[in-house]
């Protein structure tokens, strides 16, 4: 099993440029997943100062609006991105046919067979896995910290590693505005949280950015609540020193 020699809790205390610079230089292969929500642009932007060539994993869901392809692909060629787009096994028709339309019937499946398990198998190559998460985006993540160990299926750990997890959403849009980082459009219309279309609404409730996430049905789509918190691949990080 891969070490890192990093402190977690002196890490949770640094500010964004030293964190992620420290991160970047433990001994692995790092990757960020962006859906092209302003917080992972936000991570993006910072990581490309260091390592432009970062790869950026994007889950190609088959449902996300097409204000969200246009968005990326203007990105990765203004930014010159590493884009790696990750797809479930089968198509979007292909899915329908063989069992209809899970996202209303069972999203749970749904999103684990077009987000969980090729994020998971897309993950396989790298050790140090960057995220845009934050605490305050849903109760699930209120004890996400700054650096977390992830174990995959296959049993291989990384180092998940979420610089945003104490930054709350007003912070984010004052760095896209200070860096003059282009976003996208669909905020600008009311919506917090974006994933897939069919998922997506315009939150009711502004104090929680994430119930207009699959109609307050349920909060994850499964990817993130696969971290252990407190398995034995913690050993690899150093705690409370
Ligand atoms: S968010 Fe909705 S459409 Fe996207 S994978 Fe999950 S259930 Fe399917």
């Amino acid at each position: 099993m891969k070490t890192f020699d990093i402190d977690r809790d002196a890490a949770e205390t640094l500010a964004l440029d030293a964190f992620v610079e420290q991160v970047l230089h433990l001994e692995g292969k790092a990757c960020l997943t962006n859906s092209f929500q302003i917080e992972d642009m936000v991570v993006l932007h910072q990581l490309r100062q260091i390592a432009p060539n970062i790869p950026v994993l994007f889950l190609d869901t088959g449902y996300h609006f097409k204000e969200t392809y246009a968005y990326r692909d203007r990105m990765v060629q203004e930014w010159g991105l590493n884009l790696v787009s990750l797809q479930a096994k089968q198509s979007v028709a292909d899915q329908e046919s063989a069992f209809g339309i899970l996202n209303q019937t069972d999203p749970s499946r749904c999103c684990s067979l077009r987000k969980v398990a090729p994020l998971m198998q897309g993950l396989e190559p790298y050790d140090i896995w960057f995220t845009g998460l934050r605490r305050e985006q849903s109760p699930t993540r209120k004890n996400l910290r700054k650096l977390e160990p992830h174990v995959l299926p296959t049993g291989k750990s990384l180092l998940k590693v979420s610089p945003l997890a104490d930054w709350d959403f007003k912070q984010v849009w004052s760095y896209i505005s200070r860096h003059q980082i282009e976003y996208l459009p669909l905020y600008d219309q009311g919506y917090s949280s974006i994933g897939c279309e069919p998922c997506t609404s315009i939150p009711e409730d502004s104090n929680n950015p994430r119930s207009g996430r699959w109609s307050g049905r349920k909060l994850e789509c499964g990817i993130h609540t696969f971290t252990e918190t407190n398995a034995s691949p913690l050993t690899t990080l150093q705690d409370g020193q």
